[in-house]
């Protein structure tokens, strides 16, 4: 792999892993399997993203509370070897917007991902986490077209929500029309 390639690991808070507020059946299974791939020395920065709510957070509108900072649920999952992340972006911390995307919020203010990635000279991104439909969609997708990184998903390594039957195929084929490169095979 190419020196300048960063690994961005999405919203493995407790709250969205099982038995967390808004837990994504499977997605204790894609930790090992991002431990791995974090560790294995290809990518030349690992970054994981961390949802971040004060509490009575306009997101609570749409989704059950989850993710209130200080919380246990906020906190990224104890499983996830943080040795090999190198710097944690917390997103959704202004109360009244809301950030799937793990780069800019709703209304366009940076999370500091972008910077980051830029002063790191990285130039492509692989992309894991929870949920394929929501935060990592909006993540890859703002990585290809606001950040101009090229970008790959990395199916293995992620977990879907699917509230309706299709969602997560939706998401995949939006993220391609992006020009995300969806990687749907054994890492
Ligand atoms: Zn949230």
């Amino acid at each position: 792999m190419e020196a300048k390639t960063a690994l961005i690991i999405v919203d493995l808070n407790n709250d969205f892993l099982p038995g967390g507020a808004l837990g994504v059946a499977g997605g204790d299974v894609i930790l090992p399997v991002i431990n791995k791939l974090a560790g294995g020395g290809d990518y030349a920065t690992v970054v994981a993203t961390q949802d971040w709510h004060l509490g009575d957070h306009v997101s609570f509108e749409t989704w059950p509370a989850h993710c209130v900072a200080g919380t246990f649920g906020a906190e990224l999952h104890a499983d996830l070897n943080q040795a090999n992340v190198h710097a944690v972006i917390r997103k959704g911390f202004d109360q009244d917007v809301d950030s799937y995307s793990g780069f800019y919020d709703e209304r366009g203010a940076t999370n500091g991902l972008a910077e980051l990635l830029k002063a790191r000279g990285i130039e492509r991104v692989d992309i894991a986490g929870i949920a394929t439909d929501y935060c990592v969609k909006a993540t890859a997708i703002d990585a290809v077209l606001r950040a101009g990184l090229k970008a790959r998903v990395l199916l293995e390594a992620c977990r879907g929500v699917g509230v309706h039957p299709g969602d997560i195929d939706q998401a995949i084929e939006a993220m391609r029309t992006a020009g995300v490169e969806i990687v749907d095979g054994t890492l």
